[in-house]
């Protein structure tokens, strides 16, 4: 399961897991040291960045063709999120290419620009709908313009594709979450024929899903679902000689180069299992090559490659294409074995009732990776975290890979500047603490909530799991207990003692971005009148708000006004700690005897409603920065130096800035469907 960055989280994503899903908090650093540009582009509602991937020139010549083969094998796969997304999306993406690849008109026109924004915002989501929000956005040109351009250009584009990208009508949302309609013929999402209905799906799989099944394969995960000709349902596999086949034989074609060059023999295994699995389409050889890849834990290079998050299927069958390659961060992946072995140190010392700690807790495997290419549904809008495979049995039996993508973590960081630090904090001292510690701060207390936070606390005897007895409340409630988890021991002396903080003023800038996030930064995202709806923005809310109100006699944390504009300070911060340590054990009791009650009223009474008046000041504040709320990434580029026998000698990477070109080129070489 995929961890998206907090920007994108404006909406409720109905999850259906109940494994982590960490999200970048507003970044606290604002230290921009080097020359490398961070934002390429901007369009609508989007940025463009770029990010850099750290510890290539490291690797062996054998590790960079690992990557290399890997990168290349995501690329083949592109064209598959597309047609996934939407059935008119590739034929119109390729007329706007078409188009921009040849004009040599007056770029300055405002239709010529809409049209590039169109486009940009097309490659950007994989498609005509908003790559979050799901809807569909409209060209800012004619129709007319359009197909004039197009066939100046030698391009053609059927009717049907036409009336797609221009009528406000047809097709509105990507994926459809009004439960009160027919959830499949409401989603334009190609998972489905046209006029296949919810409850023909529904009746499909109940027939073959038997009853009580051990260990279950990911029914219909790598299939579209068509009418046979007696009109009855039927899936059609994505597989080398099925659906998407040429993309997938291209696909297997590096990935086999990669086996080649495999660092161990349980990472060849797991690609071969890989490659067997896209030459047949069998389920149960993907659940063969999930645990085989689970298992590969001793490569410094590892990867995400297959048809795996669902949440672009309005019924969660069906998996889009995604790939990540990644580089081990060795640096701080140390970071988060120091924490690991101290697991039940943390556990010991926690403010948790005795009868809820484990007496043997271990703490959660956890890497920081450099990610050196993403494709498919993880680009250009792309995770800060995975946590795979999402099977529950082979997660429980065999283990699974929880990742944090340091290097783009580090670049929203980068990216950010320190416009809305500066404009939320109280005094000088703060930005000063945060721009000294707050990156560190950020990436020990994510490190915390991982590897402790989600490790700790046991349930009473006999209660039965959070997401049956706290229902819609357990994701909030078990994000903040990781959280607080994370607070609680940041100005713990012990990480100044094992190592991993100079001095608890790392501590103070973690709580000074925590406080002012929770009460008023993280408000920017949400629309004026609406509550706070999404699983991490209400945890954060609802820990800011309790130790807020909590503190108050004692004036733990004051409210400022200074100019119009409000302010949180924290005035003691050992006090703020006990408060943390109070809510901490209260919510690993709530979670511990199962208490719906308690649990309700604490995310309902701190975590969901908004104060309006200060919801529309930081709305105000934050306007005059004009920072898109969404960010998505221009890819790496590796390019391999033959030799004159055609062997790799070297391959170099290189960081390119213009986002057109990339998709373009993309556009082009990588194009093997129709
Ligand atoms: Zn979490």
């Amino acid at each position: 399961m995929k961890q998206s960055v907090h920007y994108f989280l404006l909406l409720l994503i109905a999850v259906s897991f109940s494994q982590c899903k960490q999200a970048e908090k507003e970044a606290p650093s604002a230290s921009v040291e080097t020359e490398f540009q961070w934002v390429a582009d901007t369009v609508a509602d989007l940025r463009i960045l770029r990010y850099q991937v750290p510890g290539w020139d490291k690797l062996t010549l054998q590790q960079k063709k690992l990557v290399y083969y890997l990168n290349q094998a995501g690329l083949a796969g592109r064209d598959i999120i597309y047609d996934q997304n939407y059935r008119h999306n590739l034929a119109i993406r390729k007329a706007l290419e078409t188009i921009i690849d040849t004009y040599t008109g007056d770029t300055t026109t405002p239709e010529w620009q809409n049209l590039l924004a169109y486009a940009k915002r097309v490659w950007f989501s994989n498609g005509i709908h908003h790559h979050y929000g799901n809807d569909k956005f409209l060209p800012g040109f004619s129709k007319d313009y359009f197909s004039g351009l197009l066939s100046a250009a030698g391009g053609t584009l059927s009717e049907e594709a036409m009336t797609a990208m221009f009528d406000p009508e047809v097709d509105l949302k990507k994926v459809s979450s009004d439960a009160s309609g027919d959830l499949v013929l409401q989603s334009a999402t190609n998972f489905y024929a046209p006029d296949i209905t919810q409850a023909e799906v529904e009746a499909f799989y109940s027939s073959r899903i038997p009853k009580g099944e051990k260990n279950p394969i990911s029914h219909g995960l790598n299939s579209r679902i068509t009418r046979n000709e007696k009109g009855q349902l039927q899936e059609e596999l994505y597989k080398a000689d099925g659906l998407y086949g040429p993309a997938i034989t291209e696909m297997i074609k590096w990935l086999t180069l990669a086996a080649g060059v495999a660092e161990n023999e349980p990472q060849k295994k797991a690609l071969e299992l890989l490659i067997q699995y896209y030459q047949s389409g069998d389920l149960k050889t993907w659940d063969d090559y999930n645990i085989a890849w689970a298992q590969a834990t001793e490569g410094d290079i590892d990867y995400i490659n297959g048809f795996v998050e669902v949440y672009n299927d309005p019924l969660g069958y069906r998996g889009s294409f995604e790939n990540i390659v990644q580089i081990k961060d060795f640096e701080a992946s140390d970071r988060m074995k120091v924490l690991s072995e101290n697991a039940q140190w943390f556990e010991d010392n926690s403010t948790i009732l005795p009868e809820h700690k484990k007496s043997n807790v271990v703490g959660i495997t956890y890497n920081v990776v450099n990610v050196a290419g993403e494709s498919g549904d993880a680009a250009p809008a792309t995770p800060v975290g995975v946590n795979l495979p999402n099977a529950n049995w082979i997660r429980e039996q065999y283990g699974s890979k929880s990742v944090s993508l340091g290097n783009i973590t580090e670049a929203y960081e980068q990216a950010s500047g320190a416009a809305i630090l500066e404009e939320f904090a109280h005094d000088e001292e703060e930005i000063a603490r945060a721009k000294e510690y707050g990156a560190l701060g950020d990436k020990l207390s994510t490190a915390l909530h991982e590897v402790i936070g989600h490790a700790s606390g046991q349930l009473n005897t006999g209660v039965g799991t959070p997401k049956e007895t706290l229902k819609s409340y357990s994701s909030t409630l078990e994000e903040a207990r990781a959280d607080i988890v994370a607070l609680y021991f940041m100005m713990d002396p012990k990480m100044v003692e094992i190592g991993l903080m100079p001095s608890l003023e790392v501590g103070k800038a973690e709580y000074d971005g925590f406080i002012s996030n929770g009460l008023m930064k993280q408000l920017r995202r949400i629309e004026p009148g609406k509550d706070v709806e999404e699983a991490h923005m209400r945890n954060r809310q609802l820990i800011a708000a309790w130790v807020y109100e909590k503190g108050k006699p004692e004036n733990v944390i004051e409210r400022v006004t200074r100019d119009g504009k409000t302010y949180f300070n924290i005035t003691d911060y050992d006090k703020l700690r006990v408060l943390f340590g109070e809510l901490l054990r209260e919510i690993q009791r709530i979670k511990s005897e199962g208490d719906y009650f308690d649990g309700k009223a604490l995310v309902e009474t701190y975590g969901v409603k908004v104060d309006q008046a200060l919801h529309q000041e930081v709305l105000n504040r934050v306007k005059p920065f004009n920072i898109p709320p969404y960010a998505g990434f221009i890819q790496p580029e590796f390019v391999p130096e033959l030799d004159a026998n055609g062997e790799i000698i070297e391959i170099k990477v290189t960081y390119p800035d213009d986002f057109v070109r990339q998709m373009l080129e993309f556009g082009k070489k990588y194009s093997f469907l129709k």
